[in-house]
């Protein structure tokens, strides 16, 4: 990854990126984020490949955030969901359990089925 200012005044900062499907691309700096998080302290940066549509999500060490931030790409600061650190208990998910959920969803009955189990204690 690495940017240039284009020629023309006011241009947007080029970003130069890798897709890992379409290989090296060219984005402007506000099509790039930067993310942060709290919690591991790491960074990574994403952009929206312009020649397959998807999510390309990065690692960053402190340079590359540096060097896109300042060019200014858009930081996110984020935190791990505090439901991680909540105790974990009953028996695991089973490949029967998530069956019966994608059935349960398809059948629209999952809300009714979700209420009762939830009253009673399972
Ligand atoms: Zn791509």
């Amino acid at each position: 990854m690495n940017y240039s200012r284009g020629r023309r005044r006011n241009a947007a900062a080029i970003v130069r990126a890798t897709c890992h499907t379409c290989g090296d691309v060219e984005l402007t700096i506000e099509d790039v984020q930067v993310q942060f998080c709290v919690t591991t302290a790491q960074s990574t940066y994403s952009f929206v490949c312009p020649g397959c549509s998807l999510i390309v999500n990065k690692d960053a060490n402190d340079a590359v955030v540096q060097s896109l931030t300042s060019a200014g790409a858009r930081l996110v600061q984020w935190t791990m969901p505090a439901e991680l650190d909540e105790p974990k208990t009953g028996p695991r998910i089973s490949h029967d359990d998530l069956l019966e959920f994608h059935l349960l969803l398809e059948s629209g009955e999952w809300e009714r089925e979700l209420a009762y189990r939830a009253a009673n204690g399972y």
